[in-house]
């Protein structure tokens, strides 16, 4: 300690010798004055613990960017518009009951579409891995049925994992069917629904499940905001949806298809959007 202290003494009477302490205190000064000369990153700081990236690393990738919506619930620059309010394009029918897949069948009006009974579900001709979506809709102001009957619908990612859509306003069920339930496995964490007919939206945030062969290294998760309210927080899945028995995981690809339920009620849906995640540290666009 003696030793430093002098040392630290000598390099102090050194240093005014030379009006080295002057010097920079003016250039901190300068520098404080001067915010345009901040420094853009180091290249001198601690590795952090992914060992990839230092603190403030100067050659870390900057995040793309992309023109957010003009008004919350619009799609951003890089989404996919899966519907604009106009056409089916980017859907076929499931072929339910005929087993014959194609062309879209339910009704479009006035910015929306809406199920048609009796035809098959919608499946998008796109296939989604982890991504962010955004959905709104809307259970039919008449009233023709209780429980499951009165607007049901789902909106079934990767044509497996569904988020029940259903009028949970005034309309008792089993709680882990109603609306914004992970069906048959978990309610919402509230019931944050709106009157029939009024337009209700799901923002999702779902990172597909990982097979290792004919085993889950990884379960699909969800994260669900029902008009801006959380309903689930990267809640794992049991395994598929289903009905009266405990859904499991069969192997599929890293992507399949968003699917919408036809269930037989006259749901209607608009604005649908997706964004594909696709992780940290992406390298720059130019
Ligand atoms: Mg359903």
């Amino acid at each position: 300690m003696r030793a430093f202290t002098t040392a630290a003494a000598a390099l102090v009477t050194a240093g005014a010798l030379f009006l080295l302490p002057t010097e920079t205190q003016a250039q901190a000064k300068k520098k404080k004055s001067d915010p345009f000369k901040n420094p853009t990153g180091y290249t001198d700081t601690p590795m952090l613990p992914d060992g990839k990236w230092r603190v403030h690393d100067i050659a870390r990738p900057h995040p793309r960017i992309i023109t957010p919506p003009a008004k919350p619930g619009d799609p951003p620059s890089d989404a996919i518009v899966l519907f604009d309010g106009k056409d089916l394009s980017k859907w076929v029918d499931s072929g339910k009951g005929s087993g014959q897949p194609g062309t879209a069948k339910w009704k479009v009006a006035n910015g929306y579409f809406e199920v048609v009974p009796g035809t098959g579900d919608l499946v998008s001709k796109e296939r989604f891995g982890d991504v962010q979506l955004h959905i709104e809709w809307s259970a039919p102001t008449e009233i023709t049925g209780a429980s499951q009957l009165r607007g049901n619908s789902g909106v079934i990612i990767q044509s497996r994992y569904e988020i029940q859509v259903l009028d949970s306003s005034g309309n008792v069920t089993y709680a882990d069917g109603q609306a914004g339930s992970i069906y048959g496995q978990k309610p919402p964490l509230v019931n944050a629904s709106r009157p029939r007919g009024e337009w209700q939206a799901y923002d999702i945030i779902f990172e597909a499940p990982r097979f290792e062969g004919e085993k889950v290294a990884s379960p699909a998760y969800v994260t669900v905001l029902h008009n801006g309210v959380v309903l689930h927080h990267r809640h794992p899945f049991i395994g598929r949806m289903a009905h009266r028995v405990v859904g499991t995981y069969a192997p599929h690809a890293l992507e399949e298809p968003l699917l919408l339920q036809n269930h037989g009620d006259t749901v209607r849906y608009r604005n649908i959007w997706v964004r594909r995640l696709q992780g940290y540290d992406l390298p720059e666009q130019k």
